[in-house]
């Protein structure tokens, strides 16, 4: 194999690859209702959906290690504290 044909090699893409870089670039989570309940709709869920996800510092022992439990329950998987928040973001 020669240096050219092997750059050509590494550089080719599957198809998966190139869905994997560009298909929920915008939609993200909100990817899963397709083209359902219309834009601002999955816009506003996709939101409230990252708020959910997002890291926050326990307000007990400051490890970022908070999950809700139900809407408004709040408890830290290290110090096991568990205290009530907003609905979808712990504070
Ligand atoms: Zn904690």
């Amino acid at each position: 194999m020669s240096a050219d044909t092997f750059v050509i090699v590494v550089m080719k893409r599957t198809s998966r690859e190139v869905y994997s870089m560009g298909k929920t670039k915008k939609v993200g989570a909100a990817g899963k209702y397709g083209v359902r309940y219309g834009r601002k709709i999955r816009q506003r869920l996709l939101a409230v959906e990252k708020a959910k996800k997002e890291k926050k510092p326990c307000p007990s022992c400051t490890k970022p290690a908070l999950k809700r439990l139900s809407v408004g329950v709040w408890q830290c998987k290290k110090c096991r504290a568990k205290f009530a928040g907003k609905a979808y973001k712990p504070y």
